[in-house]
């Protein structure tokens, strides 16, 4: 089967690699469809390592994918306790907890110290025609979504747990400092979860047009406006309730801490390349701001897929351009480049 691997920084090759073996007791194969390329796959592809995390060899990328289930293994039930079928299109949910941790045990899989993670070094993810997963992490898919935007089950989740942690109330002010497809999904969900007013901020015209959309309040270009000067004066010097950082620039932090209220929250869900959280301690002190740092998300799947279900979340209006596995390489280099118009890269595998 054709396989994609990653191999070095920006050193992606195909190559015909064996078949996996036949699928362990709570294991299904699946034919992969479709895989989204992710920020913090452009981190890995860019530098060979994200946070501490480096590969020292070749490996799989692709964390944000779906399938058809070819083969079932014994008792391969899906993340809702369901048997899982031959044929089913079915989203995955990349990381793999051991489910027996003290983390694990009390409610916080995200956390788990034991886990694996699909497309993480050096675990292999799916940028090849089959893989074996783990069917619990299985969610089936309605007809009513496409193959398309099953991958971006995955960053909505991410999107989910993120407004989660926020603590949103009804009628509250919240800012969302980039508008990448996490970022615009949680300007989204804010929009939904009552948000009085919502500032979306990104160097992208093209996906401040989205948030526009998507029903931002404000949406401003970092590079026309100091987005904390633009939030007090539009709060009359209040500050948001909530400030969420889901961009990877070196000031983003400061700034979501320069444009929360005294007593807001910070929400920090983007990674930067450096590794290097940038704050001024004193104004975030002074304000007693609660910072948050979001991991992954909590079996937010079901949750996902009625958001999208319903309309309330237009998961394909995020696709913006759509390659083939043959064209891995180009797919990556196009959205390292940040092309005009470029949101979520999909790549097509089956
Ligand atoms: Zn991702
Ligand atoms: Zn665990």
């Amino acid at each position: 089967m054709q396989v994609a691997r990653l191999h070095g920084p920006t050193d992606i090759r195909i190559a015909d690699e064996p078949e996996p073996p036949p699928p362990a007791p709570g294991e299904v194969t699946l034919q992969i469809k479709t895989v989204g390329l992710c920020g913090s796959d452009l981190h890995m592809y860019e530098t060979g390592r994200i946070g501490y995390t480096v590969a020292s060899q070749p490996f799989v990328l692709g964390h944000e994918f779906m399938g058809e289930v070819a083969a079932v293994g014994e008792e391969a039930l899906d993340g809702e306790h369901q048997p899982l079928r031959i044929g089913q299109r079915v989203a995955v949910e990349p990381a793999v907890p051991c489910w027996r941790c003290e983390l694990c045990e009390s409610g916080h899989p995200n956390l788990c110290p034991h886990h694996y993670f699909y497309g993480l070094f050096p675990e292999d993810g799916a940028l090849r025609e089959r893989m074996n997963v783990s069917a619990r992490n299985c969610f089936p898919l309605p007809d009513s979504l496409s193959d398309e935007v099953g991958p971006l089950l995955e960053t909505l989740g991410v999107a989910i747990h993120t407004v989660d942690l926020s603590k949103l109330r009804i009628g509250a002010t919240v800012s969302v400092l980039g508008a990448g497809p996490v970022g615009l999904l949680i300007t989204r969900l804010a929009v939904l979860a009552g948000a009085s007013q919502v500032f979306a901020f990104d160097k992208f015209d093209w996906r401040l047009r989205v948030a526009d959309a998507w029903g931002a309040t404000y949406a401003y270009n970092v590079d026309d406006c100091d987005p904390a000067d633009v939030v007090m004066d539009l709060t009359g010097g209040r500050g948001v309730d909530v400030a969420i950082e889901a961009a990877w620039s070196d000031h983003s932090v400061q700034q979501a801490a320069e444009m929360a209220r005294y007593g807001g929250r910070l929400v920090l869900v983007g990674i930067p390349p450096d590794d290097k959280l940038q704050l001024q301690h004193s104004v975030a002190r002074r304000k007693g701001l609660t910072i948050i740092m979001s991991r992954r998300m909590k079996h937010t799947y079901p949750r996902a897929i009625q958001l999208a279900t319903s309309g309330r979340v237009k998961l394909e209006e995020l696709v913006s351009h759509r390659f083939d596995l043959s064209q891995t390489a180009q797919a990556y280099a196009s959205n390292a480049a940040y092309e005009r118009g470029i949101n979520k890269v999909i790549l097509r595998v089956g």
